[in-house]
């Protein structure tokens, strides 16, 4: 059985991510490329955050492709009206996020 490393108990009882996600303050940026492309940034995931896992789900939702570098996501395309209920779907608040 996995033991969170933070709050001790059980990983099935332990609330630590929602937590951990409804305390983050992210900013959703949308910036300009080479060649005139867009793409999406998500910044400000705290370390409790699987960044990578949040990447994936979002990459899934939006059809697009992404990297992570250094917690900040990088979606290929504009989806700022997207992203945002794309967030909430993954247990983010919406108040939490701004773009
Ligand atoms: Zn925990």
């Amino acid at each position: 059985m996995d033991i969170c490393p933070k709050c001790g108990l059980p990983k099935q009882a332990c609330v630590c991510e929602e937590i951990a996600k409804s305390e983050q303050r992210i900013s959703v940026e949308i910036v300009k490329r080479r060649f005139g492309k867009h793409a999406t940034l998500v910044k400000g995931l705290g370390q409790d955050v699987n960044t990578k896992e949040i990447a994936k789900e979002l990459k899934n939702e939006l059809a697009c492709g992404g990297t992570v570098k250094d917690g900040v996501i990088e979606l290929q395309g504009n989806h700022l009206q997207k992203v945002k209920p794309a967030l909430v779907k993954l247990g983010f608040s919406e108040e939490s996020i701004i773009s």
